[in-house]
This record gives C-alpha cells, structure tokens and sequence, in this order.
C-alpha cells in the first residue's frame, strides 16, 4: 500500500490532499510567493537520504521573501529542519526533490501586499533526471528575453517570475530543442530557463556576472567551487556574448534539478567537437560524487535525513495537525 504523503502546510503536517489554497489566493492570482528547489539524493547503500546544501537553498528563500516583502516566521534552521521531515514523514528512501514556497495566502482583491498574510509551504516528491546529463543537450536562443532587477528581479525565486523561463522553455522544446538560453534586456547571455550557464575557453570557465539577470545559483557556487580545488580551474564572472557560445571549447548547464548538463549545440551550431568536453565531464565526476556525500572535503554541503534529530515540536505551531 502506498505510503500516506504529508505536506507541511498552514503551520503543521497535515495529508498531500488536504494541502490546497483557494482559488481566491492571493499568490496564485498575482504570483506573490517566492520558493526553493532542494535535491535530496539517496546514498549508495540507501539507508539515507542526503539534503544538497540545505541550508544554502533556506537562507536564498529568506533572501527572496526579503526582496518581495513577505515574512517569513520560521528561521532557516526552523525550515531545514521542516525540510527533512517532511521526507521522514514521506518514508522516502529514493532521491527526491523537495519544494519550499513562501507566498502571500491573503484572499482579497488587488496586488497590495500590505496586510496581506504569508504562509509557508514544503512538500517533497520523488524525483529523477529533471533534464539530460549524459549524452548532451541540444538549445536554442530564446526570442524572450530574461526578465530584469527592476522589473521582476531574477536573484529573487519569485513564483510569478517563472512564466518568464515557462515561455522560454515552452517555446525551445516545441522548436525542437532541450533548453532555452536567454538574453539580457541588452543582449549578452543570462541564463538557461531554469538552470545557471557556463562556457570552457582556453582552460578557464567563465559565466554570466550576478548583474547578468541570473539567479545567484548554488549548484553555480558549487562547480566554481570543485573546479578550483579539484581541477585547478578558475571561473571568470562576466559578460558573455551569444556569439562566444559557437565559439566555446565547452558549455554547460547547471543547476540544483539540470545537476550538470553539457550543451553541445547551440542555436544547431556544435559545440567544440559537438560532444561532452572533457572539463565538463570531469566536474560531472566530482560534483555527482559530492552530491551523494562521498567526498569527505565536502561532507559539510550535505544534511542525512534519517541521522537528523526530529524536528523541535516548537517548530510545528499547530500539533493538532500533524499526521
Ligand atoms: N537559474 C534559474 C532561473 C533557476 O530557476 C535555477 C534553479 N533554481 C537556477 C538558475 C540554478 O540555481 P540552483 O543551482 O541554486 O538550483
């Protein structure tokens, strides 16, 4: 029999179905809400399930709720902890995905957000390959361009914002492609729909600064991070031109569901030799090995769910609902 799901919702844990807001919801009218997307992988021998910096997606969450002006009333240690329940409650023992969203729960009509309450919600699935890891993918220009700071600011995780990459994506997939890589308002390389980028030339890596639209990503901080201490490569942050993209040795994709995706033709122009560079692969190697806590050097960047203490009772303000 299939295992009852529970989803933190409202405060306690209460049943997967029982987890719905109306339709007069503030955040699913307007898109004011802001979330995460955190990688649990299962160890080698599954007796565990290891959370891939946690502590890094809870703290961008409370950074993105800042940005939008919700409040959020669990501290980051408070969501981690809320975060591996969830999947203990769950009994799930595979690599899952798990989805934190902060969102404004008011039911009035009009986009202020003054007085308007927050919620906070965290549900986990089980979850494989979000995009191609092995053979390499196939992307395209978008026509979109990725929104901006000063409109709908990208360093933020906001709800709404998502139709932007849903355009992106939508658009490359019915061309015929895997993924979107988007442009600026003025025209250098942001990002993929969903994921950071990076480009291999001469031996350095380089990828779109923070002031490039992107989201700061921490599957990005990650491969800057491995490729300098166990490659000996350093990344470059700046401005990237669509055409250094044909031009590259290597390019890939990465983030927390793409892990890392070598791109080997953009725009059906090959990349390099038109198959996965060396450079990448061997960050594929490391971080793949680092996600499921093989790497002692990086044992830090990763929470066991099962080895974790329970979850305080302060922490699930209404225990009358918790299942
Ligand atoms: N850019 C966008 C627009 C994203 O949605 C994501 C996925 N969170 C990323 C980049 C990669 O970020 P991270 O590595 O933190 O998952």
């Amino acid at each position: 029999m299939a295992v009852q799901q529970y989803v933190y919702f409202q405060g306690g844990f209460v049943p997967a179905e029982d987890a719905k807001v109306s339709v007069l919801n503030h955040a699913f009218n307007y898109g004011t809400g802001c979330f995460e997307g955190i990688r649990g992988y299962a160890t080698a021998e599954a007796s565990d399930v290891l959370l891939f910096r946690l502590r890094e997606h809870m703290t961008r969450l409370h950074q993105s709720s800042h940005i939008i002006g919700c409040d959020v009333k669990l501290t980051v240690d408070e969501l981690c902890d809320l975060a591996l329940e969830v999947v203990r409650r769950n009994e799930q023992h595979g690599d899952v995905y798990i989805r934190p969203l902060v969102y404004k729960c008011g039911t009035g009509i009009g986009v202020t957000m003054a007085g308007v309450p927050d919620d906070v919600t965290i549900f986990s699935v089980p979850f494989g390959k979000y995009i191609e890891t092995e053979k390499g993918i196939r992307c395209s220009i978008s026509s979109w361009r990725r929104s901006s700071d000063n409109n709908i600011p990208p360093r933020a995780k906001i709800t709404g914002g998502y139709i932007n990459a849903a355009l992106a994506k939508h658009e490359a997939l019915a061309n015929g492609f895997d993924e979107a890589i988007m442009l600026t308002d003025d025209g250098s390389v942001s990002e993929g729909s969903a994921e950071n980028l990076f480009i291999v030339r001469n031996g350095v890596l380089y990828s779109p600064a923070v002031s490039d639209s992107v989201l700061e990503g921490i599957t990005r901080a990650t491969v800057s991070t491995l490729a300098e201490a166990e490659l000996g490569i350093r990344t470059v942050e700046r401005k990237i031109s669509r055409t250094e993209l044909y031009t590259a040795d290597e390019v890939f994709l990465c983030g927390t569901g793409a892990e890392i995706s070598p791109v080997i033709e953009v725009d059906r122009r090959k990349i390099g030799a038109g198959v996965v560079g060396p450079i990448t692969s061997r960050l594929q190697t490391v971080y793949f090995s680092a996600v499921r806590g093989e790497q002692p050097a990086y044992a830090s960047w990763v929470t066991s769910v099962y080895k974790s203490a329970a979850v305080p009772p302060s922490v699930v303000a209404s225990p009358a609902r918790v299942g």
